[in-house]
Parts: C-alpha cells; structure tokens; sequence
C-alpha cells in the first residue's frame, strides 16, 4: 500500500510554529534599549554612592552645609530599583546582568567595610543582600509565570485533536508573512461532506480521519518534499490552511497543492474500514492579490466557494476579482427570487424505463431561465437555492406543477406511471412537509403510489434520524421514496436498512466507469445485489451508450434513466412518450 506518511522530527511547520510563538512571547520583553540605558543607571548610581561615601565631602543646600554621604542612600536606593526592573523585565538576561552588578558592587562596600575599615559601608552590604533576595524571588516566580505563559500560548497555538497549529497560529504566521513581505499562497482547503462521513462511520473513526490526514500533511510540510516551503494548520472542523512560500511561478502553487491533494485522496485504513476523502482548493497570493490579512483570508474563501458551485470534485482555483464583484451566488440568488415570483420555475420530465423498454415514469427536473432567456443549470442553482433558503420554494413550484401535469395525464391515457421528484433534505425536515404532500396530491388528484420523492444519499445521512421520521410518515401515506445518486456518500448498509426506501438510483459516475473495467462493472453489480437483497428496486441513471444497457442487463438492473432512451423533455412532449410506451 501506499507511502508511509510518519512524522520526523521537529522541522518544517513545527519550525514555524515555535517562531511565532517566540514572536507572541516576545510581546512580553521591554526593549533592549532600555536595558543598557537601566545598566548605564546602575552603574551611575553605584558610582556615585561610592564618591559621596569617600572622603569628607560637603554640600550646601540652601545655605544649609551638608555632609555628602547623607546622599548615599539616595543612590543606594535607586540603585536598588534599577536591578529589580532588570531582573522583573529581562527574564534570565536581566537576572544575571544584575547579579553581576551587585556583586561588583558588593566587592567595593566589601573593601570600604574590612579593609578601609569605613563602617558608613555597612548598610550597603544589608542593602545589597536583601536586594539580591527580592530580585531572586522576582526572578524565580516570573520565570514560573513565563513558563506557563509560553505553554499557555503553545496551546492556544495547536490544534488540540489533530496537533496542526490552528487557526490563531495561522493568522499570527499571516500577520509575520506580510510585514516581512515574503510572497505567499494562501489555500484554504475544505473537506468534502465530512459531516456525511462523520454520521457514517461515527465520530471516532472521523476524528482518527482527521488525525491520519494531519500526520501525512504533518509529514509532507516537514519534509519539504514539495519543493516550497509550507505550513499546514486546521482552522476548524473540517476546514484547513496551507501557507505556501518558497515558490517561482503559479505552477510550483499548484504541484504544492496537488502533493497535499494525493496524500489526502490516499486510501485510509482505520479500524478495518478502508475510507477515501476529498478536498477543494481555494487560493489567493499574497501580495499580487492584496497586502491585508482579512482581506487574503476572505479572497480565499470566495475562491473556496466558487468551488462548490460544482459538488464532489477536487478542485483547485485561484482567486479572480470577479468572485467578489459580481458574486455569483447573490445574482443567481436574485435570479431564483424573481423567477419564483413570475413563474419562470418550470420542469422538465425524463423517462424510466425497464429493460423490455415499457415506461416507469418520469422524473421531473427543475428549470430555470435567467433575464435573457438563458437556461440556468439546477447543478447551479439548486445548491445556491439550497444554501439560500429558497429551495422549498422550488421544490414545491416543481412538485406542484409535475403533480397537476401527471395527475391529468394518468386519466387521460389511463396509465399506471410513476411521477418521481427530487426534494432536497432541508425542505424534507421541515415541519409543514407532510402537509404540503398531502394538499398536493389532493390537489391534483395524483394517488400517492404515482408520487416518489428522490432524496440525494449523501445528505440523507447529515441528518439521519430526523430525515427518517418524515420519510417513515411518507411511506405510510402511500407515496414512494428514491434514493438518488446512490454511490457518492459514505452509506453503510445498516444505515441503507433502516430507510423505508423503494428504489435506489445508482449514480451518472458508476455507469461512466462500467465499459473502462471489469472492477466497475463488478461494483455497480454489487450495488444491484444488495439493493435487491435489501428488497429494493434499482435505476441505473445517465445510460448513454448501448454496451452500458447490456451490461445493465446482464447484471440484473431494474430499470433505466439516461438519454440513450430519453432526454429531459418538456410536459407536452411527455404525452407521446406516454402513449408510445405505456
Ligand atoms: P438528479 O436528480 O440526479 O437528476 C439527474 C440528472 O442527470 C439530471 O440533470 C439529468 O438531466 C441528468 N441526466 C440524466 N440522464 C443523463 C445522461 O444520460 N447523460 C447525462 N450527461 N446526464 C443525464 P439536471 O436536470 O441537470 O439536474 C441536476 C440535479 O439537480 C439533479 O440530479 C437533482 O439533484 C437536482 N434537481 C433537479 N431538479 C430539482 C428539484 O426540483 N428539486 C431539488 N431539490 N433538486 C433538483
Ligand atoms: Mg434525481
Ligand atoms: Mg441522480
């Protein structure tokens, strides 16, 4: 099996790491230039409690004659303040330098005391010995602090689960990066579906995913096998940062960024379970793209984005100022607005059909035309209506419409077919679903056992238990249940079990794949066998060549879906279709 992903030594983004904690720690020290001018002090001050001691000095204040050496305790004392800010501000540094200090300055008092026998001396040698405590205890106490100050930082700087440096240590790196102008990339990388993988296989088989993955990153910065120089952190669940420096031309980025993308497509063995994960790329550099910290973490992030547009790929993009302008998303946000609000929300229907090319039904797939008349793509729209809250809105517009259509249809050519519609899984959870179906199928007079409802597998499972309440409500009202794109997520057969479903629909992906190799064909031959083990039926969808349905055949698919025998048509051309295969 593949590389052995071990973490040596401490270089690499361990290296980095400990830099930008010394950089944080360092906040802490004063300046040095403080520090000599807190010695210079020291030795003025000492000097002069020795020259207003010696000799028979006097000053006059006002008048008043004094003898000099009643300043000695002036100086003594200042003296004694500077090496406590020493010792207090300059760690081990400022301990030592005022314990040589004192000592220099023991030895005179030490001299004036026994050998010049000038007792005036005594006090100083008190003085220095008490001194020399407190900056001790100072010292000793602040260096416990210190020590758990740096651990508390060190910690604020790793990611406790997988030990990458988190989020707080990217951005310090970050902040270095761009006052010492060192050219960088910034990729942010996200996970696909890890939630659907974590519901899956459990948390503790996700969470030693995540540890697997760190440990081969870990390995990859560490070594620098890729040419550049990387950093690696996790900035949250399944979220992570790749800074990239070191690099000569836009391609070196992307080799980078494609090393990290094989470790992490690399099959995993956790517990037994062989799992796989995928990732998106988004990246913007620093400083061609701006100077600005904020400002690089989000250009990255509207390039991650735009990755999503297209579901379950890897993708690597770069950062393109027309992300943020006219951002996509909130145009075709808009364009769903106004398309629902003047019924420019239609359907098309693609047949079913079993093998002896008798209909099944049709699946209706929603539509949309923008301004211009241009046909939006649902794999475009659909995740945007999704993640803006619209879907039930479309959903119910096809629903509805299709259900009209179909109703009327099935007592015009006195037909048994099956009306399949996909719902997506957040409408689904909604409380009022239920009854949307129910006034739907009165409505239009279609009998619940014409209606399925098609729910994408892979978010079947982000939110497996309630989704199972609604679909078990369905199934007793009559109505069928799909499970489509089968094949994408992580679904276990026990999970597939428990979901009232009729029908799975194999995905687009496995049927491509069927004429490239005998392993294929013999995978999507599973799939038949326990779909059937299981009691369910099973459609084979996006069936374009011939050789494909005579494999389907001969592996004993149920039925078909693909535009060998049937492309998306509009409802009036449906009609034929009904009376030609019925
Ligand atoms: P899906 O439910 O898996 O629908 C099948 C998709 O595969 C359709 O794409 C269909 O046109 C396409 N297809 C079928 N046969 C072939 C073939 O032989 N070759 C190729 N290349 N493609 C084929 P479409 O219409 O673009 O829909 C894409 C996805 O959008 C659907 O995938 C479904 O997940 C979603 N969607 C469509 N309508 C709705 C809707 O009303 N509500 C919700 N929630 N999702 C919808
Ligand atoms: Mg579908
Ligand atoms: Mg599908």
């Amino acid at each position: 099996m593949g590389k052995d992903y071990k973490v040596n030594g401490d270089s690499g983004n361990r290296q980095t790491l400990e830099r930008t904690v010394k950089a944080l720690s360092s906040h802490r020290l004063m300046p040095k230039s403080i520090f000599v001018i807190l010695v210079i002090a020291y030795v003025a001050a000492a000097s002069m409690v020795s020259f207003v001691a010696t000799g028979n000095r006097t000053i006059v204040v006002n008048g008043i004659t004094l003898p000099a050496n009643v300043f000695a305790g002036v100086f003594s004392s200042l003296a004694n303040i500077v090496v406590i800010f020493l010792s207090g501000f300059y760690g081990k540094l400022g301990y030592i330098t005022s314990i040589v200090l004192l000592l220099l300055n023991f030895v005179g008092y030490f001299q004036n005391t026994f050998i010049r026998r000038n007792y005036a001396s005594l006090p100083g040698i008190v003085g220095n010995f008490l001194t020399l405590t407190a900056i001790s205890i100072i010292y000793f106490y602040g260096a416990k602090v210190n020590d758990y100050q740096t651990r508390l930082y060190d910690q604020a700087l790793i990611d406790i689960l997988t030990g990458l440096p988190n989020r707080f240590a990217a951005s310090e790196l970050l902040s270095g990066i761009i006052k010492k102008k060192e050219p960088s990339a910034i990729v942010l990388i996200n996970l696909n579906n890890f939630k659907g993988f974590n519901e899956a296989m459990g948390f503790d088989i996700g969470n030693r995913a995540l540890k697997d993955l760190a440990d081969r990153w870990n390995a990859i910065a560490n070594s620098r096998e890729t040419g550049t120089e990387d950093f690696v952190g996790r900035t949250s669940g399944d979220e992570f940062i790749l800074i990239i420096r070191g690099f000569k031309t836009d391609k070196d980025i992307v080799s980078t960024i494609k090393k990290y993308d094989e470790a992490l497509t690399e099959q995993m063995n956790i517990d037994g379970y062989e799992c796989y994960l995928s990732a998106n790329y988004g990246y913007c550099l620093f400083p061609d793209d701006s100077n600005d910290r904020d400002s690089l973490i989000s250009y990255a992030e509207a390039a991650l984005k735009e990755t999503k547009h297209n579901r379950n790929e890897s993708q690597i993009l770069r950062f393109d100022i027309g992300m943020l302008k006219g951002d996509r998303s909130i145009e075709v946000v808009n364009m769903i607005k106004s398309a629902l609000l003047n019924d420019k929300i239609y359907y098309s229907l693609q047949p079913q059909f079993s093998f002896e090319h008798k209909l099944r039904g049709f699946e209706a797939l929603a539509r949309m035309k923008d301004d211009e008349g241009r046909v939006i793509s649902p794999n475009e729209f659909i995740p945007i209506a999704e993640d803006g809250g619209l879907i039930d809105a479309v959903d119910l517009t096809v629903l509805k419409a299709s259900a009209i259509f179909m109703g009327e249809a099935l007592k015009k050519f006195e037909a048994d077919i099956i009306l399949s519609v996909n719902v997506s899984v957040r409408h689904l959870m909604k409380s009022d679903f239920l009854d949307e179906v129910k006034e739907i199928l009165a409505l239009s007079n279609l009998p619940p056992q014409n209606l399925e409802i098609e729910i994408t597998e892979s978010i079947i499972i982000d939110s497996f238990e309630k989704a199972l309440v609604t679909l078990g409500q369905l199934k007793e009202l009559g109505v069928k249940i799909a499970i489509d794109d089968f094949g994408t997520g992580y679904s276990s057969l026990s999970y597939l079990s428990n979901i009232p479903a009729n029908l799975l629909k194999i995905d687009k992906s496995f049927i491509d794949k069927m004429n490239e190799g005998e392993s294929y064909k013999q995978y999507v031959e599973a799939i038949i066998s326990m779909g059937h083990i299981l009691g369910l039926e099973v459609i084979s969808e996006g069936v374009e060549e011939e050789e494909q349905l005579e494999i389907l055949r001969w592996v004993g698919c149920d039925y078909i879906q693909g535009f060998l025998w049937g492309r998306p048509i509009s409802p009036k051309d449906s009609e034929d279709i009904i009376r030609r295969y019925m």
